[in-house]
């Protein structure tokens, strides 16, 4: 029975409810009445019940759905501005013992090459990854307790930690690995990484069954209830995602909805992140073998009714999309994206091509960090290098009580300023350093408390001078 406050996956993401809840879309989705009291509330800023918000998916009366994506993107700009965070991935090791179909790291998978990195290339990729300019990294591994044990990826905290090449340093670590032990995410805290992110890939437990047909990922429970277990490790910034493709879109979206109201119920702090990736093409993954592929229509919709559902949690988006649906659905709610990425193993270092190639996925935006930074402010954007939440301590519930009270611009926005400024000043082009130094003088305009003006364009001045022992 349905009860998002149990601690058993099946009860949180009970499976009549979410049918149950498909249903009431169905019903609801093309009632004007129902539909413009879902706008209404949403316009509130204080969320939807994964109920509404799959009736707002489903709708299909386009004056409505005009409202809503106009609605995303007012949210979107009245809870997070126009900054938008940038991180990159580090893959750390590729060896996996389990069989997910969807993914090349699949054990059965004899062709691709198998490395993990070795401390001395860790700081080779790091110094790499610095030298663009980025200070927030995702770390990836495959499952595999032999080759890459919970010490192997603490050890490369902090050693990513301990890294500063020139001006550079990785202020946050956030880590997406396989579902683990409370007492394993009791040492990832301890290691000062920021968020747990961890796809639930699909909520549908007979498919996920299926895509997982062997190896520790196969249980369904163990892996859906890991953010229980990591909250319950310290853990208080946790990212959700569903890899869209592999089960009906709606399913999975009523489902991710329920599994946020699940963590703010039992623990009373929602996701601080839900990502939204498609299943992409790579080495032995072709995405037209799954039949849930959604178009970029859809996809955008979705990102507009997340933005509706849960307007306090951050929305990711990696370079599994193109430079052409980033710019479509970054405006809808997305506040961070992934640039310059690699996806394979050591790839700062050494690029590799598509074939044979360690890449996880094949990449859609192969654009330079300098090139994404350019397009982000040409679009209107504020590429923000911040990690301030994770510095200062505003995580979890402190960071969600400023955020749902609307107040996170008053410190995210000059900090996204400062850090863009430091990344202008070391690592920009000529030509995305005179963009950006326009675009930070009249942002500073745009800060309506003096106090606050001053204190940044202090600080931009101290930067300028070469000062880089902020926190941000
Ligand atoms: N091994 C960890 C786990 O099991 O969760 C880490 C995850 S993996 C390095 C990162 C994510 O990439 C997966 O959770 C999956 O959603 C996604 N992924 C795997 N294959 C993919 C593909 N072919 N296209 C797009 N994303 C993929």
């Amino acid at each position: 029975m349905y009860d998002p406050k149990s601690l058993h996956a099946e009860q949180f993401i009970d499976n009549d409810e979410v049918l149950a809840s498909l249903e009431y879309a169905d019903r609801y989705c093309n009632d004007p009445a129902e539909i413009d009291r879902i706008i209404e509330k949403a316009k509130l800023c204080k969320g939807l019940t994964h109920r509404e918000a799959s009736a707002l998916l489903a709708c299909t009366l386009p004056d409505r759905v005009q409202a809503i994506f106009e609605l995303a993107e007012k949210v979107k700009k009245e809870f997070y501005g126009n900054r938008i965070v940038l991180f990159a991935p580090l893959y750390l090791s590729n060896y996996c013992i389990n069989s997910c179909v969807y993914c090349p790291y699949h054990r059965q998978n004899k062709h691709m090459p198998r490395k993990k990195l070795t401390q001395e290339e860790i700081a080779k990729e790091v110094i790499a990854l610095q030298d663009m300019g980025h200070k927030r990294l995702a770390i990836e591994s495959g499952e595999d307790p032999v080759m890459a044990p919970i010490e192997y990826i603490l050890e490369s905290i902090r050693t990513i930690y301990s890294i500063n090449h020139r001006n550079g340093a990785i202020r946050r670590v956030n880590v997406n690995i396989a579902a683990t032990t409370v007492d394993n995410y009791r040492k990832l805290k301890a290691a000062n990484i920021g968020t747990y992110i961890l796809f639930q890939e699909t909520y549908n437990k007979e498919s996920y069954e299926k895509l997982h047909p062997a190896g520790p990922k196969h249980d369904y429970a163990y892996h859906t209830e890991a953010m229980d277990r990591a909250m319950e490790g310290g853990i208080d910034d946790v990212g959700l995602g569903v890899l869209f493709g592999l089960d009906s879109y709606r399913y999975e979206f009523a489902a991710l909805l329920m599994h946020a109201e699940h963590l703010e119920a039992v623990h009373g702090v929602g996701p601080h992140t839900i990502s939204v990736p498609r299943v992409k093409r790579a080495e032995d993954i072709d995405p037209n073998a799954f039949d849930n592929g959604i178009d970029d229509g859809i996809f955008a919709k979705i990102c507009a009714c997340i933005r509706l559902a849960v307007p306090y949690t951050g929305m990711i988006i990696s370079t599994r999309e193109s430079p052409a649906v980033r710019e479509k659905v970054i405006r809808l709610g997305i506040s961070q994206i992934s640039g310059a990425s690699r996806t394979s193993v050591g790839g700062y270092v050494e690029p590799e091509p598509e074939e044979d190639s360690t890449n996880q996925f094949y990449v859609s935006d192969q654009r330079t960090l300098d090139e994404v930074v350019n397009w982000l402010m040409r679009d209107g954007f504020i590429p923000s290098f911040c990690t301030a939440c994770y510095r200062k301590g505003r995580t979890g519930d402190r960071f969600m009580s400023i955020c749902k009270k609307g107040e996170i611009q008053n410190c995210c926005h000059p900090n996204a300023l400062m850090t863009l400024k430091e990344y202008l000043e070391d690592y920009a082009s000529p030509e995305t350093k005179e963009l950006g130094n326009a675009l930070i003088t009249r942002e500073l305009d745009n800060i309506s408390n003096a106090g606050i003006r001053e204190i940044t364009l202090r600080n931009l001045k101290s930067i300028e001078q070469g000062q880089r022992d902020f926190r941000f």
